[in-house]
C-alpha cells in the first residue's frame, strides 16, 4: 500500500516537539506540505530545525507561531496558510500540555491552562479548518473527502488519571468534541477521528521513562513491552489522512502497545 498525500496541505499544531514533530515528518514524507505550528518565540529554533530536516529530504512546509488557545492567532494561522498554499486539507490538532497537581492543590490557573490549550485550542482550530473545507468543497484531484481532522487525544480519554484530573477531563472533552463533529459534518464528507496515544517517548512524560526504574514501572503497563515513538503516531496519522481510511470517521484509535487492555488484570488486577 503506497500512501500519497501529494499536493495536500496539512496544519500540525504543536509540531515543534515530540508527537507533533513525528506527525509533521510523516505527513511531509507522504507528500503533504506541512505547517509546523509552535506556540512561542522560545520554540522557534526547534520549529526551524524540523522544517530544515523536512526540506533536506525533499519535503515542503513552513513554520507558524501561534498559541492555539487564542482565537485571533488561530485565525491568523489559517489565513496565512490559505494565502500561501491556497487551502487546508488536513488539520492535526496535536498541541497539548500537562499541569499536574493533587486535586486539592490544583489552581484555577492549572485547570484553565490545560483546558484552554488541550480543548479550547482543538475547538478553535477545528472550527477554522471546517470553515475552509466547506468553502473549498471536495477536490477530487487530491482526495474523495472534503477535509480531514485528526485530534490527538490520549488513552486518558477512557482511563481516569488521579493527580491529572485537568488533563483527563480535557481529553474526555476531546473525545466528545471529535464524535459530535464527525456526526455533524459526516454528510459533508469531512472525516474526523482521534488518535489516542499511550506512552510515547517525548518531553511531556519524561518522568515516566527518564530513569531505568521509571521505565521498568512503565513497561509493566504496556503488554507490547516497549515505549512508543512519535513515528508510531505519525504512521497512523498518514493513514487516517489518506483515502485508504475513507470509511473511518468518528473513531478513537489507540496507539498504545495494548495499554488500554490493562495488563495488570492479566495478573488478577
Ligand atoms: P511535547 O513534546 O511536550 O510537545 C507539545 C507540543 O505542544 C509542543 O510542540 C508545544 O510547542 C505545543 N504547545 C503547547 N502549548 C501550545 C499552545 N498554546 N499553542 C501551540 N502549541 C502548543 O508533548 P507530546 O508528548 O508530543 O504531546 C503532544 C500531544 O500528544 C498532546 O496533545 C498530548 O496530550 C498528547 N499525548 C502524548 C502522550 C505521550 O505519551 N507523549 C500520550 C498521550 C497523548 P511549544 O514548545 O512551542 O509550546
Amino acid at each position: 500500500m503506497q500512501i500519497s498525500l501529494k499536493n495536500q496541505i496539512a496544519i500540525v499544531t504543536g509540531a515543534s516537539s515530540g508527537i507533533g514533530t513525528g506527525i509533521a515528518k510523516s505527513l511531509a514524507a507522504a507528500g503533504a506540505k506541512v505547517v509546523i505550528n509552535h506556540s512561542s518565540e522560545r520554540s522557534k529554533d526547534e520549529a526551524e530545525d524540523i522544517l530544515k530536516e523536512i526540506q533536506n529530504v525533499g519535503g515542503e512546509g513552513m513554520i507558524f507561531q501561534c498559541d492555539v488557545s487564542k482565537e485571533d492567532e488561530v485565525k491568523a494561522m489559517f489565513e496565512k496558510t490559505i494565502s500561501e498554499y491556497g487551502t487546508v486539507d488536513i488539520l492535526v490538532n496535536n498541541a497539548g500540555l500537562q499541569k499536574d497537581a493533587e486535586f486539592t492543590e490544583m489552581t484555577v490557573e492549572d485547570w484553565d491552562t490545560v483546558m484552554n490549550v488541550n480543548l479550547r485550542g482543538q475547538f478553535l482550530c477545528a472550527r477554522e479548518a471546517i470553515k475552509e473545507f466547506l468553502r473549498r468543497g471536495i477536490d477530487l484531484s487530491k482526495s474523495v473527502a472534503c477535509g480531514k481532522i485528526i485530534h490527538i487525544s490520549s488513552v486518558h480519554e477512557v482511563i481516569p488519571w488521579a493527580g491529572h484530573v485537568n488533563y483527563a477531563a480535557s481529553k474526555g472533552g476531546v473525545k466528545l468534541l471529535m464524535q459530535s463533529l464527525a456526526q455533524e459534518y459526516g454528510a459533508k464528507k469531512i472525516r474526523i477521528n482521534s488518535i489516542c496515544p499511550g506512552a510515547i517517548q517525548t518531553p511531556i512524560n519524561e518522568e515516566a521513562w527518564g530513569t531505568e526504574e521509571a521505565m521498568d514501572d512503565l513497561l509493566k503497563l504496556i503488554p507490547y513491552d516497549r515505549i512508543g515513538q512519535p513515528e508510531d503516531v505519525g504512521n497512523l496519522a498518514v493513514f487516517l489522512a489518506s483515502d485508504f481510511a475513507d470509511y473511518i470517521t468518528g473513531a478513537s484509535i489507540f496507539v498504545d502497545g495494548g495499554m488500554t487492555v490493562l495488563e495488570s488484570f492479566s495478573k488478577g488486577g
